[in-house]
Order: structure tokens, then sequence, then C-alpha cells
């Protein structure tokens, strides 16, 4: 397949799902689907069809222990139906057990996308109206806006210091002419990402369309750069051998004597420079001549803090401790995952943040009424949860379908539903829970039983029906929001 761009705040349409999973690294979705406990319908139905390590959320699941879900939503206009599959996903994470935590991306609109203040208020309380509506939890969950929220913005300042300008505009296209502020509220959905983990290092799930995965990527990257991942690798060999527990503890006290213990590392770079590059070499050979890995310093203070000659120094010992990991791991039959396990308490011990890597599940874009993808600028392409029930019915039966050009062909050779909208509209909505309804729609369509108008006018009654449903629940939830105090302006 030709290269698929994923731009985060493009238009581009991906034709071919499939490119994805070899450009960029996202798995099928459907060889984990059987190990899902109760899979939500758009699982079921492969909407949801793609993920990265979302394993480590199943296990979490499975295994009862802690996990968390966060979506952020851009107020840029009325939240449509396109957006109900990530309320979903949101809230049916929030009913297995997760942490779960919506924002409003609101420093993001005003900077990516010029909305003011004002209008983004507004649209900031439609989006936080219908996922309240649609069973979201605002006691279990969590709900906040980007700017009000000083901790991530903290946390979004430390990871500024991983990232740098070459690296965005490589991801994003970011040019001389991109604003600063932009680039800020970048690295402040960074922290949105994982931000559920600061307390403690959890599996954590972004439910996303593709076009989002450079977002997704950067912080997988970036959540690894603020590990001390020297102390991630070093005891891959602690299942191997419990009694290299003591050895952890050795190698720790003995880089601390050092000074280059974790945390220290970039004040002895300071204080000691190039002068004393012996000295941290020694460490380590006297921890390798001791059988025992070396205990790696961020390398997230070279860049920063090391000259040149400490620099290369550093690298070397590293490249040195990468050997002597590769060695481990071919003598024994080593256990990663416990390793990590054990290197991240060790880390978040001593006052690092742990984070695993973010997980992430892909979504299908639902395909526009009039065809094409469903846009929030174009009104006919996409029904709101706000249009008038009416309104909304009329679009549905306005819709383009995959039909054929005479009843009498679709009696014949059955109707596409694979290339239909309205079919979408059954399948991501309108059939709910209720896997039969969405298969015998398929069925009688593919069978020719089914034809357009019918078939479109049944697709509008259920839309104005689920409209008129929705908004008597937003109507609801307005007391709830309005208890909820979240501040509407930074
Ligand atoms: Fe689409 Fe329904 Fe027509 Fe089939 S019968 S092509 S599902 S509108």
């Amino acid at each position: 397949a030709d290269s698929v761009a994923l731009d985060p705040w493009g238009s581009s349409t991906i034709a071919d799902y499939r490119a994805l999973f070899e450009e960029f690294g996202i798995e099928a979705f459907e060889e984990l689907l059987p190990s899902v406990p109760t899979p939500h319908y758009l699982m079921r139905r492969a909407i949801i069809f793609g993920h990265r390590d979302y394993d480590r959320v199943i296990e979490a699941m499975r295994e009862d222990e802690p996990f968390a879900a966060l979506s952020g939503f851009m107020p840029t206009g009325d939240p449509h139906i396109g957006h109900k599959l990530v309320f979903d996903e949101l809230i049916w994470h929030q009913q297995q057990g997760g942490d779960t935590y919506a924002l409003i991306a609101d420093l993001e609109a005003h900077s990516a996308r010029g909305l003011s203040w004002d209008e983004i208020d507004e649209h900031a309380e439609d989006y936080l109206l219908s996922l309240l509506a649609f069973g979201f939890d605002p006691e279990a969950g969590t709900l906040y806006r980007q700017s009000e929220h000083r901790e991530v913005q903290d946390l979004s300042f430390e990871l500024g210091i991983e990232a740098n300008f070459s690296e965005l505009g490589a991801i994003y296209g970011f040019d001389g002419e991109t604003d600063v502020s932009h680039m800020q509220s970048v690295v402040t959905q960074m922290a949105d990402i994982l931000y559920p983990q600061l307390e403690s290092p959890k599996p954590t799930v972004i439910p996303v369309g593709p076009d989002q995965d450079p977002h997704i990527r950067l912080a997988r990257d970036l959540a690894t750069r603020m590990r001390y991942f020297g102390v991630t690798t070093a005891y891959a060999s602690f299942e191997a051998d419990p009694a290299e527990l003591a050895h952890v503890e050795a190698a720790y006290e003995a880089l601390a004597d050092e000074q280059v213990r974790c945390g220290d590392a970039a004040d002895w770079l300071e204080t000691h420079g190039e002068a004393d590059q012996p000295g941290l070499a020694g460490a380590i050979e006297k921890l390798q001549a001791a059988g025992q890995e070396p205990l790696r310093p961020r390398v997230r203070f070279l860049d920063r803090n090391a000259t040149e000659t400490a620099f290369e120094a550093l690298i070397e010992a590293i490249d040195g401790e990468k050997r002597v990991y590769d060695e481990h791991v071919d003598a024994f039959d080593l256990d990663h995952e416990a390793a990590e396990r054990l290197a991240r308490e060790i880390e978040v011990e001593n006052g690092g943040y742990g984070f695993i890597r973010p997980s992430s599940i892909y979504h299908r874009f639902m395909t526009g009424l009039t065809g094409g993808k469903m846009s929030s600028s174009i009104p006919a392409s996409h029904i709101s949860l706000l249009d008038d029930p009416e309104e909304g019915a009329d679009k549905v039966r306005a819709g383009t379908t995959g039909g054929r050009e005479t009843a009498a062909e679709q009696r014949e050779l059955g109707g596409r539903p694979d290339e239909c909208p309205i079919y979408e509209l059954y399948a991501y909505l309108l059939a709910g829970d209720d896997d039969s309804y969405a298969e015998r729609v398929y069925e009688e369509c593919t069978a020719g039983d089914r034809l357009c108008g019918a078939c479109k006018a049944e697709a509008a009654e259920e839309m104005e029906t689920f409209l008129a449903d929705h908004q008597e629940r937003r109507e609801q939830m307005r007391p709830v929001l309005e208890d909820l105090e979240i501040e509407v302006r930074p």
C-alpha cells in the first residue's frame, strides 16, 4: 500500500487500514478479542480494529489490577455521533473497573484551531453533557480541562524537556511558522496521556481514531525517556535467579557511591564534568567485574548537561551495558516482564515516574452521510448529538447508500452494506448492543430482501428516538454538571 499520512490536524481520509498495521506497527485487534472478558460491541463488530499494547490493559482487567483509560475532546464544534464512539469506549472501560479520565483539550482548541475562549466554553459544556448522558460516572472518574489542571501543566513542563523542535517538526510537520503555543499544546497532550500514571504506573489505554496515532507514538516515546531505563533493563535475570535481587541493591549502592544514581546523574556531571569520567567508567567496570550489571544513568541528562567527551564516554558505557544485558538474555530464559516490574518498583521508590508506555485502541472513522469522511464542518455529513431529532432523521433519509440503481437490481444482486453509510449507522450506533439486529440488516441487505427506501426510513425513525432520548438525558445531566464545578475558563 502507498504511504499513509497520519495527521491529527488534517483531514486525511484513511482508505486502507491494513497499511497502518504494516507502516506504523499497529496490531490487529481481532487477535485480542477472545481474551477481552466482555467485549464492547464496537470490538465485536471490528469497528475497533487495531491496538498498541492493549494486551496489558486486558491483563489488568482480568487480574483485577489497576488500569486507566483516558481521552481528550477538542471542543471545536458540536459533539456528533462519531464522538459517541469515544464516549462509549471510555464509559465501557470505566464499567470494566478502570480509572477513567475525560478531558477538554481547550489549550489545543485555542492554539491549534484558534477558537475563542467563549466558543470553547460553550462546546466544552456540550461535550461533557453528552458524555454524562451516555453514562460516564463523574464520581468514579475524572473530568478536567487542560488549562485548569496544575499537575498536568507541571508534567507537561517536565515532558517538554524531553521533546525538541526538530522532533515535533518530524512528527507533526511543524516548521518555522508554527507558533509556540501550538507546540506547547502538543506537550500538554502528552502530559494528559501520562497523567493517569502520575501517582502510580498502570496500564493506560487511549481510545483514538488512527489519525491521532502520532500523538500516541510520541507519548510512548516520552514515557520511555522519562524512565531510568537502565534500571528497567538491568535485572532481567531476576526471575531466572531470585538471588539477583541482592545484586540490584548492590548495584544501586555502588552507583550511589559514585554519585551517578539516577536523579543525581545531572548534578554529578555538572560538578565533575569530563575530568571525572574515569570515575564513572570505573564504577561501571567494577560492577561488571563483580558480575553485576551497572545501572545506566538517565539518558535524558546527557543532552542537557554533559560535555561532549562525557557524552561519548557515557554512550560507550551504555553500549557496554547493553551488551552485558544482551548476553544475559541469551544465557538465561529471562522474564522481561518480571524484570520490568521490578525495575519500575525500584524506580518509583527512588522518586522516578516509572511510566508504562501507554496503550491505544483504534476505531474506524464513520463515513459521512454524504459519502466521504464525516466532518464537523459539513453539517449534512454528520448528525450532531444536538440536532433536532426530526432534522437528524431527515439527514438519514437524505443520506447516500450502498444500494443498486434500481429496486429490481437490488432484489437480484443485493445491496452493498460494506459501502453504505446507513448500514454503518446501524452497526456503530442504532443496533446498540444487539448484534442480531445489525446482522439482520446486513443479511437482508446482501440477500436483496431489504430496499434502501425502507431501510433508511427505519434508520431515520431509530435515529429520531435516539436523539430525543439522548437530549432528554442531557437535560437531566445539567444539574449534575453544574455541581461538578469544572472551571470554564483558565
Ligand atoms: Fe444500505 Fe440499507 Fe440500502 Fe443496504 S438496504 S444498501 S444497508 S440503505
